[in-house]
């Protein structure tokens, strides 16, 4: 498997003001040169062709004077468009449904975020474009004192280079020797120069004997369980991951910026302004990893709730279930558990699992309820069962040539988990039950 990482080395704060300046007025020289093309698209309604590329190109490399970089900015235009167009069909695509299905509330919320036109706010910030071989390399340099790497750019001035000198940390160094280095971006961030690298490498493929099945839950982080063809589950096969010291950070740093409120106190409050989002993410990337090397010689099939946070709009009587899912990011986890899965060469895949925690994994039937939030109940078998291992066990299903573990896991979703427990205490809820649960 060839895994492609992206490395975020800073630039040498010992660069000079004069190569600073350099790099300055190239990015901004670039950025120009996007939104050139950017322009061009929009107007003739470019695809992002070959043609379309030839038509303007002389035009825009006089226009911007960019040189070969004019390439560079064509490509990143391109994929811009090509981004937004997506996105926005996908946005007509939900305002039909909502339409259609008189959804007002969500509908409400779709019109206040149709997507934007690239460059809509006008060139706001820099846009980095991708230096590929043609245009730049990252190499290590025996002469320079100052740090073992650095970037080498084209510059506007023809045949002239810029050497960057970079600050790669420890963790960087592997990736940046082991890889077959792609391309780079230029990015500044804060004030600060960063080299972002594509590094392409081969991990070897892992045999695999197994799906694991993984629900992300609202209440509980990660359920999942190991599915193996042709034999039946045991206890160690489910397993929890809990997520209370994220949330207990979580809700300390909550009552810190409201004490911060209360007191006005706007400096401080701007200082911790990141940090939520930098403890979700560290704890999400934690958790991946754990996922990633606890899953040897495994499919991982990560079930995708789709529309989960748009079919719950405010005021459908669930405050409690909109506040949990408010924070609740299961598009990073995902992302991150393919990123560390890829990284150990273990396959990662993330089905639609739409129907996966309403759909029985006994004998099929989607005629089912929740009891509680986390005890699940089918009305043709009469199965009662733990709500993410339900879940978990049909989204690893998926991967197996057949389902033939289902006879075998009654009871055994109980064993290790507490709450689990309480299951055999519950009672169906009505006689009368609606279908679809
Ligand atoms: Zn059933």
């Amino acid at each position: 498997m060839l895994v492609v990482r992206t490395v975020r080395v800073p630039v040498h704060y010992g660069i000079t003001k004069r190569k600073l300046s350099i790099l300055d007025s190239l990015t901004a020289r670039t950025t120009y040169g996007v939104w050139l093309w950017s322009k061009l698209f929009k107007e003739h309604k470019l695809k992002g062709s070959y043609a379309d590329r030839r038509r303007f190109y002389e035009q825009v490399k006089v226009d911007a004077k960019l040189g070969s970089l004019t390439q560079c900015c064509f490509d990143t235009a391109s994929w811009m468009w090509r981004s937004y167009r997506e996105a926005h069909k996908a946005w007509r695509r939900n305002v039909a449904i909502a339409r259609r299905e008189g959804r007002h509330g969500w509908l409400r919320k779709l019109l206040r975020r149709e997507p934007q036109e690239p460059f809509t706010n006008g060139m706001n910030g820099k846009v980095p474009i991708w230096f590929d071989s043609r245009f730049g390399a990252i190499e290590q340099s025996e002469h320079m004192k100052l740090c073992g790497y650095v970037a080498r750019v084209s510059t506007l001035r023809r045949g002239i280079k810029l050497t960057i000198p970079l600050n790669p940390a420890k963790y960087h160094l592997d990736p940046l020797e082991q890889g077959t280095l792609k391309s780079f971006q230029l990015v500044k961030r804060h004030g600060k120069y960063f080299v972002h690298v594509k590094v392409e490498s081969a991990v070897p493929d892992q045999p695999v004997y197994a799906v694991r099945g993984i629900d992300l839950g609202v209440k509980r982080s990660i359920a999942s369980v190991m599915l193996k063809p042709n034999q039946p589950l045991r206890s160690n096969d489910f397993s929890i991951q809990t997520d209370g010291l994220k949330r207990d950070r979580l809700n300390r740093l909550e009552k810190r910026v409201a004490e911060l409120r209360r007191a006005k106190k706007w400096a401080p409050l701007k200082q911790i302004r990141h940090k939520r989002l930098h403890v979700s993410e560290y704890y999400d990337r934690l958790a991946a990893k754990q996922v990633a090397t606890t899953s040897q010689n495994c499919l991982v099939a990560v079930g995708y709730p789709k529309g989960i946070k748009y079919t719950n709009p405010t005021g459908n009587g669930k405050p409690r279930q909109r506040r949990m899912l408010a924070h609740w990011t299961y598009g990073r986890m995902i992302r991150y558990i393919q990123e560390e899965c890829a990284k150990v060469g273990v396959p990662a895949e993330a089905p639609d699992e739409r129907w996966s925690s309403r759909t029985c994994h006994r004998c099929g039937s989607r005629h089912t309820e929740r009891i509680t939030q986390s005890i699940f109940h089918c009305w043709n078998c009469k199965l009662i069962y733990n709500a993410d291992f339900n879940s978990s066990i049909n989204i690893g299903s998926r991967f197996l040539p057949k389902a033939t573990t289902r006879q075998a896991t009654d009871d055994l979703a109980y064993t290790g988990d507490e709450q689990a427990r309480e299951i055999v205490a519950c009672k169906p809820r009505s006689p009368h039950p609606l279908m679809g649960g």
